[in-house]
């Protein structure tokens, strides 16, 4: 069994759309497929999902399916001739009343029609991720003149930003409600949602999934100014943070990324909410075979951190090499966890446990760090006591066990948890721990001599009754 802690989250699309290549990445490593509903049909989604469920179950490994809303991502509309190229010093307008394809090399439609009543004199206006920016110099509705600061090529539709924040679209869109029905449709393991601003927002996306009968957990992207400053109650809303580092950077200016990104990797690791980080991880490989040396760091740097994964985008949607994109974050990953630089200790010492499963799961990883454990067997029915169990970074293996194929799935978010597939035979406690030790020694993950911690719940069957802990020396 592979025993990299960190997971490996890679976006869908036209490079993984063969079986070859599908079957690659997971052989290759992949715990969980991001769906990026801001592009695609719901037919070509449909499709991908099939081909990972396909080769998933043949592999016999369990893959996650996170599906990302496109959210309210604020985009200029077409260009006559698909791009112009803006040069600095000159004057180029946004109209929110212009036709969708008639930009010009003067001016441009926008999708937010709200745009000119939240800009302001002065706002700097971020496109393309940083490639051009604008000044605005003047605002009458339905029309913003800006001065371009810095000019280059502008292609169709490509997302605006204001540095700063404060752009006030909503975060569910009419286009999101439709996903998210379809995410239930597709009964996703997980679904991000994009542009959060605070906790009411993720509640909302939380109970339009939960209407759908589909009981994937959400994931909210930090991407807004108003995010990070609404961090604590949005983490507390969600099961997990994506580090959205794409748009996040472009609002808070990269040169905050580095400390923002380590700060909140530890304050959701803290409140026992896994995180993703994204964007940019490995992006040469969209078409070179190997990660430059400062790919490579920031990879390890994150995993230093504490995330609980890395994500791939362009590199395997549309990349030239995405088995050898998930390979190299594999053996990158792998080989910063082995070095002997350990995470910052994230056990709530101060804190009350929420129940019995922080309980029971806190007592195991304190013995697991001071005694001689080989590895942590998790009798699970939710995976919730594994989450608990892989919020102490120490290295060693947490098995979920479980007959339930969801929670098995879920549990691929989950830093050094890797799920079994578990079904109890027997009655009685000890037999069934019986049944776990010689299924384990079956399959070669533990040998006798072993020390091993195991956590169940007395009563089996239940979600959250875990409420007990053992040490047994195989
Ligand atoms: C990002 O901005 O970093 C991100 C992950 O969002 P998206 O790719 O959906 O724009």
């Amino acid at each position: 069994m592979e025993l990299r802690q960190t997971k490996i989250v890679a976006t869908l699309g036209p490079a993984t759309d063969s079986d070859h290549e599908m079957q690659r990445i997971i052989e290759k490593g992949l715990n969980v497929v991001r769906v990026n509903l801001s592009h695609g049909k719901h037919d070509d989604h449909r499709k991908r999902i099939a081909l990972v469920r396909k080769h998933a179950a043949l592999l016999n490994k369990p893959v996650g399916i996170l599906a990302d809303l496109q959210g309210p991502k604020i985009r200029i509309s077409r260009f006559k001739d698909g791009k112009i190229n803006l040069q600095e010093g000159k004057e180029f307008k946004l109209d929110v009343d212009m036709d969708e394809s008639a930009g010009t090399k003067k001016r441009v439609g926008v999708t937010y029609k709200n745009l000119p009543r939240d800009a302001k004199l002065g706002d700097i206006l971020v496109v393309d991720d940083g490639n051009i920016v604008l000044k605005v110099t003047e605002v009458l509705d339905p029309v913003i003149t800006t001065e371009v600061l810095v000019g280059g090529e502008l292609s169709d539709s490509k997302g605006i930003n204001r540095q700063g924040g404060g752009l006030t679209a909503e975060s569910l869109t009419p286009k999101d409600h439709q996903d998210i029905r379809f995410a239930g449709e597709i009964d996703v393991d997980y679904m991000a949602v994009s542009f959060v601003r605070n906790a009411v927002d993720v509640n909302i996306a939380r109970e339009l999934l939960l209407a759908t009968g589909c009981e994937g957990g959400i994931v909210s992207k930090i991407e807004r100014v108003e995010a990070v400053e609404n961090f604590d109650e949005i983490v507390e809303a969600s099961d997990g943070v994506m580090i959205a580092r794409g748009d996040l950077a472009v609002e808070i200016g990269d040169a905050q990324l580095p400390g923002v990104q380590k700060r909140l990797i530890k304050a959701a690791r803290n409140r026992n909410r896994f995180v993703i980080t994204a964007t940019q991880m490995m992006t040469s490989m969209v078409t070179s075979t190997t990660p430059t040396r400062a790919e490579v760091l920031d990879v390890a740097n994150a995993v230093l951190d504490g995330t609980d994964s890395i994500m791939l985008s362009q590199e395997s949607a549309i990349g030239k090499h995405p088995a050898k994109v998930v390979a190299a974050v594999n053996r990158i990953c792998r080989g910063s966890e082995s070095t002997d630089r350990t995470m910052d200790r994230v056990e709530r010492a101060d804190d009350q446990f929420s129940g019995t499963e922080e309980a029971v799961g806190m007592a195991a990883m304190y013995t697991a760090r001071h005694y001689d454990i080989t590895a942590i067997l998790s009798l699970t029915e939710s995976g919730s006591t594994a989450k608990w169990l892989s919020q102490s970074l120490s290295g060693i293996p947490i098995y979920a066990l479980t007959s339930h194929a969801s929670t098995q799935r879920r549990v691929t978010m989950f830093r050094g948890v890797h799920p079994v597939d578990f079904e109890m035979n027997e009655d009685s406690d000890i037999a069934i721990e019986h049944q776990a030790v010689s299924e384990f020694l079956d399959r070669g993950i533990i040998k006798k001599g072993d020390i091993l911690i195991v956590t169940r719940g007395e009563v089996t069957g239940i979600k959250g009754g875990t409420n007990t802990m053992k040490i047994i020396t195989v």
